[in-house]
């Protein structure tokens, strides 16, 4: 699948929200729910950008927004350079969306699915790319089949493929792997990762943290409908600035030595000791020779890094 042919100014980020807020009114005497505070975001053209969050973080309510589902309390927000108020349909024509839920029809197949998902967005029927669609999406195969004899994954993709009827720039996926098993997830990531790869922008949520780790290289961290942290995927982690040594000692250890107090010693068996230290404070060397000075013998040791599960721990208890 190829990208939308861009307009004539290239735009710089493929969606930008300022201010982006949306209260979900409270009804037969429930609270107001404020489902986004204040979003601002640029996603670059072209990156594969995750929006990363606990259930209810508002990452639904974020992609809903850009899919004219639900409608915005105040804020902008433009879609390939085009404000979705002023031009909602430029701007809704910009993005393929994937939704949460398994929503294909059981009784059509996967080429009638794609044929109707393009009508309906107004695709000529010289212009649709049915074949190449269902190519893409590994479906040629099972083009014919009724959908209701299609595998889990096989639907997963032919979501993905009626998100991309009508050849927009930016696609758009809430949960893509949310409840499927390992190998489908890695097969789902190889379909999105090959359409990046064609120059299509993608943002997904999750709420899976490998996911964002293995598959973007940006991240926005969202907690209670505020963006805590927005960085590249390296940046984030290097920002916790924490690591960990495991030493296995030559003999027992019955108690911490003193001098090995300030790195948070963790004895976690008898021959085995954790300590933790910030790298950009601490060279490891000088923990060694504390080890060593206290009369520790190092049989083995190793270092782990924190990742991205670490981060967002840390900054979604900070801010809760
Ligand atoms: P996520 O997709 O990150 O799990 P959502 O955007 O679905 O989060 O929801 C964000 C918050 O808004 C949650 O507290 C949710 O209960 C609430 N919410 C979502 N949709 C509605 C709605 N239609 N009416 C009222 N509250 C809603
Ligand atoms: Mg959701």
């Amino acid at each position: 699948m190829t990208a939308h042919s861009a307009p004539t100014a290239p735009p710089s980020a493929a969606i930008v929200t300022s201010g982006l807020c949306k209260v979900y009114h409270g009804r037969q005497g429930r609270p107001d729910k404020v489902a986004l505070d204040h979003v601002d975001l640029a996603i670059p053209r072209g990156s594969m950008f995750a929006l990363l969050g606990p259930n209810g973080a508002g990452k639904s309510t974020f992609i809903n927004i850009l899919a004219g589902l639900v409608i915005k309390t105040s804020g902008q927000c433009a879609i390939w350079d085009y404000d979705i108020d002023a031009e909602p349909r430029q701007s809704r024509a910009a993005i393929g969306v994937v939704p949460q839920e398994l929503n294909v029809d059981p009784f059509f197949s996967a080429r009638q699915s794609l044929d109707l998902q393009a009508g309906l967005y107004g695709v000529p029927k010289r212009e649709r790319r049915t074949d190449e669609i269902l190519a893409a999406i590994h479906l040629t195969a099972e083009a014919d089949a009724p959908a209701r004899s299609l595998s889990g994954g096989m639907r997963r993709r032919l979501l993905i493929g009626k998100a991309m009827v009508h050849s927009p720039p930016i696609l758009v996926l809430d949960e893509p792997t949310a409840g499927v098993d390992v190998e489908l997830r890695h097969q789902l990531w190889e379909t999105v990762r090959a359409l990046n790869a064609q120059g299509v922008t993608i943002l997904l949520t999750t709420h899976y943290l490998e996911e964002a780790e293995q598959l973007c290289e940006r991240v926005a961290i969202i907690h209670h409908g505020k963006v805590v942290a927005c960085d590249t995927t390296a940046a984030l982690l290097s920002r916790l600035d924490s690591k960990q040594l495991a030493i296995t000692t030559a003999a027992d250890i019955a108690e911490v030595p003193a001098a090995l107090r300030p790195f948070q010693p963790e004895i976690t068996s008898n021959r085995l000791i954790t300590l933790s230290y910030r790298p950009s404070v601490t060279p490891i060397a000088e923990i060694l020779a504390a080890v060593q000075a206290a009369g520790i013998g190092i049989l083995d040791l190793s270092t782990e890094e924190a990742d991205l599960e670490d981060i967002f721990l840390a900054l979604t208890r900070e801010k809760a």
